[in-house]
């Protein structure tokens, strides 16, 4: 059996022809007690043998069946239908009926008849004991009538007494045949089911996961809708994988889909018991979880799914990172139908998406607002893109002392009705649709031109960091790109600076060492940004020639009263690898004291300067700011 659905289906089909054979039982009963009854009166008086009528004791008998076994027999089979001992019961009345029948008719009533009609009629059961039970009967009722009346049994007077032992076995015989033929029954009532449980599935559930479906999904839902009145809390949790596209694209549909065959394993055993997973196409996930009686509970399902993710997975022998972002939405709250819950919930996903993905957001009045304008927000990107509405701005990387070593280019756009949007809302839109390829590009040529005009025009070797972002350094001539970018504007390739998070790198690990190799080898230097939200591994920093990391705001701001520590120790651990680091987010003089004292080569930070316009970066280096000599060592001194 192929599972319990087939199971179940079997049973069922099995029960319908009990309930079928129960019923053609019980109408011959009926029948053959009336028959019994015209018998009594017309045939049995004639073929009595002897002087006195026998009419009496077979009309009695015939009357007395009724009470005695026959209606008692269709009220077992009307009150329990399904039981076992209903079988037998109407077995041993029909049994018994046929019995009196040819007694009655003395002999008239072929016994054969009788009895393997009987036999094949309970065998529409496919339960041999039941044949058990009637042929024992039968056997029985020969043995003892075959040697007392034999007429009754043969029709006639005169018969060996070992007539009943022929009788026996071609009762034995016919059993062996219905036994054979319920066997086949059985097996074909299986091959049904199981066939019917595929075809369920196949329509119920997803084929590549395995997972419920859509289908199933909305069916488990009305049937908990229509269930208890009192708990009428749930909530429902849409998933969808962060840049899934991009990974499938690049990886190959038949690997893409064995990823999210593994994804799909891992969720399934975060989700637990109580909650139904589905598969709603693609990268998208749906968690129904009834009876929630508190909102936490959603949300601590909806971290526990991102967090077994975390972890990379292992595909045909490569390491691949996956990260989820979830939209959470409750009923009744927003929605009473799966598709408002759905449509609530997704909305609250792709405002998790663009905050930066990898989280959990619940669905509020804010969040839809905020989903709006983002929708609107990118609608309108591709035009702004096109039409180059985008400015850059510059924020300066200081050496402890306060004087810039470098600037950092950000993206800015001004919407026409949104007014400055950051970079936190647009990037990840960009990301995702692909622009940020393109923009990237132009932000690259842009850094390059204006870096290499303030050192020609200062004098200064302050060089320029551009961030790359995922998509961007996916693209397989992504070092020409660079490099053309660098011979276009004519700036020396170590004042240029490429930051990466750990993400990006470590989307493709081969790809990402490759370009980093090639990249460095052309003396352009690498950060690794946001150190510290992400992953931070240790382990990478080893494996990714990198030569600078930047700890995050979060670290800066949020851990070093905390951590220090720990940060004390991250840092020499950065400068026994060589790498330097540069601490973001500075805002306070205590900051910058104690992230001085633990040794931070480069600061940046509010403290020193918020993003400029480029025109202002140029006035805030002073003319001959660096010696002439050290023009020509790279910025960042290793
Ligand atoms: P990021 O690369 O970590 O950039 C630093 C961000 O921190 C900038 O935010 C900057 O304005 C902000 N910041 C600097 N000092 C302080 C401070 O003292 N306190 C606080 N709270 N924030 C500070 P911004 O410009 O909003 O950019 C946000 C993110 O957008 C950037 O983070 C970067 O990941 C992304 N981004 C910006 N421009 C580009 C771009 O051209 N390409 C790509 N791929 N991403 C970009
Ligand atoms: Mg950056
Ligand atoms: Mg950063």
């Amino acid at each position: 059996m192929a599972g319990p659905r087939a199971r179940e289906y079997y049973r069922d089909s099995l029960g319908q022809r009990v309930l079928f054979t129960n019923r053609v039982l019980m109408v011959l009963l009926a029948a053959e007690w009336i028959g019994l009854m015209v018998v009594a009166t017309t045939v049995s008086p004639r073929v009595w043998a002897g002087t006195q009528s026998s009419l009496h004791p077979h009309l009695w008998a015939a009357i007395l069946a009724g009470p005695c076994f026959i209606l008692p027999a269709i009220g077992v089979a009307l009150l329990c239908p399904r039981r076992a001992l209903t079988r037998h019961v109407l077995a041993m009345a029909q049994l018994l009926i046929s019995i009196l029948l040819s007694d009655a008719s003395g002999g008239r009533i072929e016994t054969h008849f009788h009895i393997f009609g009987s036999l094949a009629i309970l065998a529409g059961y496919n339960d041999w004991r039941v044949l058990l039970t009637a042929s024992l009967i039968t056997s029985a009722d020969h043995f003892l009538r075959g040697i007392w009346w034999p007429r009754s049994v043969y029709g006639v007077l005169t018969v060996s007494p070992w007539r009943w032992v022929e009788h026996v076995w071609w009762v034995f015989f016919e059993d062996v045949f219905l036994v054979l033929a319920a066997r086949n029954s059985i097996r074909d009532l299986r091959i049904a089911a199981n066939s019917k449980a595929r075809l369920y599935e196949g329509a119920s559930h997803d084929q590549l996961t395995g997972l419920a479906n859509r289908r199933l999904l909305q069916q488990t839902f009305d049937s908990w809708q229509q269930g208890s009145a009192e708990l009428r809390c749930a909530a429902l949790l849409f998933l969808d994988l962060d840049l899934f596209r991009q990974t499938n694209e690049r990886l190959g549909y038949a690997i893409g889909d064995k990823l999210l065959s593994a994804v799909a394993g891992r969720l399934s055993g975060a989700v637990g018991h109580g909650a139904t997973l589905a598969r709603f196409g693609g990268d998208e996930f749906v968690v129904f979880l009834e009876n929630v009686s508190r909102d936490e509970v959603a949300i601590a399902l909806g971290q526990r799914l991102l967090r077994t993710l975390d972890s990379p997975f292992h595909v045909d022998g490569q390491e691949w990172l996956v990260s989820a972002s979830v939209g959470v939405s409750f009923y009744p709250e927003h929605g009473a139908t799966l598709a408002a819950l759905q449509e609530a919930a997704d909305r609250a996903m792709y405002v998790a998406q663009s905050r930066g993905k990898n989280q959990c957001v619940v669905c509020s009045p804010e969040v839809i607002r905020t989903e709006q304008n983002m929708r609107e927000i990118a609608r309108s990107l591709s035009a702004a893109v096109s039409s180059r509405k985008f400015q850059l701005a510059f924020q300066p990387l200081v050496y402890t002392d306060g004087q810039p070593a470098a600037f950092e280019a950000l993206l800015r756009w001004n919407h026409p009705t949104h007014g400055n949007v950051s970079p936190s809302t647009f990037v990840p839109l960009l990301e995702s649709s692909g622009l940020i390829v393109p923009l990237g590009d132009w932000v690259l040529n842009e850094a390059c031109r204006c870096c290499e005009h303030w050192q020609r025009m200062t004098g200064s070797a302050a060089g320029v960091t551009v961030n790359v972002s995922a998509r961007q350094f996916d693209q397989r001539d992504y070092p020409e790109r660079v490099f053309e970018a660098l011979a276009v504007s004519g700036l020396r390739p170590s004042s240029l600076i490429l930051e990466l998070t750990e993400g990006a790198l470590m989307q493709d690990l081969d790809r990402a060492r490759s370009h980093l190799l090639r990249i460095r080898e052309a003396g352009v230097r690498v950060a690794l940004d946001d150190f510290g939200t992400g992953y931070s591994s240790l382990s990478y920093l080893t494996e990714l020639p990198v030569d600078i990391i930047k700890l995050d705001h979060v670290f800066v701001n949020r851990e070093l009263p905390r951590k220090t520590p720990i940060l004390a120790a991250l840092i020499g651990l950065a400068h026994t690898l060589r790498l330097q680091v540069v601490a973001e987010g500075v805002e306070t003089e205590t900051q910058r004291e104690e992230l001085t004292r633990l040794g931070c080569d480069y600061l940046q930070g509010y403290l020193f300067s918020r993003p400029l316009p480029p025109e202002e970066v140029e006035s805030m280096l002073p003319v001959g700011f660096m010696p002439e000599s050290s023009l020509s060592a790279p910025f960042l001194l290793q």
